[in-house]
């Protein structure tokens, strides 16, 4: 299905409303954007859905020939440490970049791994249990929800009636 074109302005404003914010935050953090920083970013930007490293050096090595994977890594580590992307961790999978930083809950899909990003004032203002027992200092958390996403749901809807 091809986006309407209304659809595709809206992703583009979109697209750009991120790329400012990110850039405000390495001007606040007083984060120099070398071209390096900004390929790498820009890959995060352009791709879908919370992308792996090795998906986004992919893309920046297209561009930077002669770049290493370690080189990405390790920008895309700096980045997240003074805040400027975000990075979601879920057991048993590799890291994934987010290009947003702001407080969101991500829907997660058990077969294709997809993540969709979802904003909920509710699951924001979820009481945070004592951890004090466990000598943990709770800084933030993140809401995962985990399931089928909507194309897995329908190919296995097709699956069961075949
Ligand atoms: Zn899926
Ligand atoms: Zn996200």
């Amino acid at each position: 299905m091809r986006p309407s074109a209304s659809g595709r302005k809206r992703g583009e404003r979109e697209l750009e409303n991120r790329r400012e914010s990110i850039q405000e935050r390495c001007r606040a953090t007083g984060l120099k954007l070398t071209i390096q920083r900004q390929v790498v970013i820009e890959a995060l930007l352009e791709l879908p859905d919370h992308p792996k490293a090795d998906e986004i050096h992919a893309v920046v090595a297209a561009r930077m020939p002669g770049i290493s994977r370690t080189t990405t890594y390790r920008t895309l580590e700096q980045l997240v440490r003074v805040g400027v992307i975000g990075k979601a961790c879920h057991p048993g999978s590799a890291s994934r970049y987010d290009n947003r930083t702001d407080l969101h809950h991500h829907l997660v899909c058990m077969e294709c791994e997809a993540m969709i990003d979802i904003s909920d004032t509710r699951l924001d203002r979820l009481p945070v249990p004592d951890t004090s027992g466990f000598g943990f200092e709770v800084h933030d958390f993140r809401v995962q929800l985990r399931g089928l996403c909507r194309r897995c749901s329908a190919q296995s809807r097709k699956e069961d009636s075949e």
